[in-house]
């Protein structure tokens, strides 16, 4: 009977990059609210009964092998660094190979105070629980990457936040949880050999096409971390995804989308719009995004300076070359939502960003309109509801571009309808879904679930969900605190 198939990489690092600890189990109540089948399975840990998961998530039940811990990081919060982070809140409970020879890290969030929670209590609340289990597998199937969700629990053991709630874990999953701030940890506090160890092991663990021999292999991990870093970026506008905290330490180093905190999906096209409330700057807003995963990877870069032989001369151009792998991706993915799969050859190259324009100025709902685009019948819908404004132009000139590649108009929808999604967890959804959850009915967590595991399509009866936001929802906002 296959189980654990426990392989320890990280932790053979030594103590030098985290330190043991233990989680503080849960004990009122704890309740598996949730797990994630399929990923279950493609970890090949089916064997393990729910009742196993409710123990291993509450923090009662250790993986069988594994002696628990939490890595030291630092960041650049907001803009400022800061020297010494680390996992206040995340413990890293194994680390098991599935048949696949794939390595996964197992983490529990919000298991209780370790080494870094400075003046935190280790724990999460149920409504930000809910929030980064549903959106990992959101993001999965948006073919955006991402840290994964494998279950959700619930205890009626209370936390204060600016009102006192449930404390909740999320058991994620990743190939590594590792971020910049791991790296300019150790740059910042002079460690070169222990900095020289991390990117090794990243190195021989996940980039494993670079060769550490290689005189200029500090360069090509940095370029590997460039292109990354640019792919989930692209992936995020095409979506309207808003991260929130792009922190150099919510920075993955192998450019997945982590730590969900005070994320959003765009409703209105409103680029600049604070979600947030704790960026009163707009620091993270949509339209920043790009810019500050740059300037992050400038941070990152200036940690692998501090090595012989790696200058600032080196880097540049690797750091330069973000923009032409960040603009291609973007062109790429923005292009094909307009039904255009080779934006290369476009004529009317000033159409996407009149789109845009035109998306901007009448206050269209970022989802709805590329979905209703993807159709036939959407198409006419959005002619009659914006017949006044000159859709009918816009739409002309998108479908005159569509035909000089693709002749059938029925084709370039099927295609548009696989990358333009019918649903995103848009915050009011999320907010009615928590709502619910918090008088134990957990139906809606299901039902979300449910639609985001296949965004592409519309399951009947479920037609709210696809539809544009309530007024309501335009008041909601949200906070750091989780
Ligand atoms: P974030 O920006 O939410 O990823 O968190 C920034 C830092 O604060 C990380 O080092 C977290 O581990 C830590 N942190 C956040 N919330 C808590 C908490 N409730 N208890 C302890 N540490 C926390
Ligand atoms: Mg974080």
């Amino acid at each position: 009977m296959i189980m654990w198939n426990i392989n320890k990489k990280y932790q053979n690092l030594g103590t030098e990059f985290f330190s043991f600890v233990s989680p503080t189990p849960l004990m009122n109540n704890p309740s598996l609210i949730h797990i994630n089948g399929e990923l279950v399975k493609q970890l090949n840990l089916q064997n393990i009964s729910a009742a196993t998961w409710q123990n291993i998530l509450s923090g009662v039940e250790q993986c069988a092998g594994y002696q628990s811990l939490s890595s030291i990081y630092m960041g650049h919060q907001f803009g400022v660094l800061v020297p010494r982070l680390g996992d206040g809140r995340a413990i890293l409970i194994a680390e098991h190979e599935s048949i696949d020879g794939v390595s996964w890290e197992l983490q529990l969030k919000g298991a209780g105070a370790t080494p870094y929670s400075r003046r935190g209590d280790g724990r999460a609340v149920l409504r930000s629980s809910i929030r980064e289990y549903l959106v990992s597998h959101a993001m999965t199937k948006l073919n955006i990457p991402t840290t994964l969700a494998l279950g959700l629990l619930v205890s009626d053991d209370k936390v204060v936040r600016e009102e006192i709630e449930s404390a909740a874990i999320v058991l994620r999953v990743a190939e590594s949880f590792l971020r910049f701030g791991n790296f300019e940890y150790f740059a910042h506090h002079n460690k070169p050999q222990e900095l020289v160890k991390l990117i090794k092991f990243t190195i021989q663990n996940y980039f494993t096409h670079i060769d550490i021999n290689n005189a200029n292999y500090i360069a090509q991990f940095l370029q590997e971390i460039v292109i990354r870093t640019a792919r989930m970026v692209a992936g995020w506008q095409s979506v309207g995804f808003v991260h929130g905290v792009i922190n150099t330490d919510n920075m993955s180093i192998l450019g997945l989308t982590i730590d969900y905190g005070p994320y959003a999906f765009l409703d209105l096209y409103e680029p600049k719009h604070i979600f947030n409330h704790s960026d009163s700057e707009g620091r993270y807003t949509y339209a920043n995004q790009p810019h500050i995963a740059w300037w992050n990877l400038y941070r990152l870069a200036e940690a692998l300076t501090i090595l012989d032989d790696v200058s600032e001369e080196l880097l540049q151009p690797v750091l330069d070359s973000f923009a032409e792998y960040y603009n291609h991706e973007y062109q790429t993915i923005m292009w094909q939502k307009l039904g255009i799969n080779d934006y290369q050859r476009v004529t009317d190259k000033n159409l996407f960003e009149d789109v845009l324009k035109f998306m901007q100025v009448n206050k269209l709902d970022w989802t709805y309109f590329w979905r209703k685009i993807s159709s036939e019948r959407g198409t006419q819908d959005l002619l009659a509801q914006y017949s006044n404004v000159k859709f009918d132009e816009i739409m002309g000139r998108i479908q005159s571009e569509q035909s000089l590649t693709i002749k059938s108009q029925d084709k370039i929808y099927q295609q548009m309808q696989k990358v333009n999604p019918a649903i995103i967890l848009r915050s009011h959804l999320l907010h009615m879904a928590i709502n619910k959850a918090k008088t134990g009915d957990y139906s809606e967590v299901d039902v979300l679930f449910k639609l985001i595991n296949n965004p592409y399509e519309e399951f009947d009866g479920y037609e709210y969900y696809y539809q544009l936001p309530p007024m309501w929802a335009s008041h909601l906002s949200l906070s750091c605190s989780s």
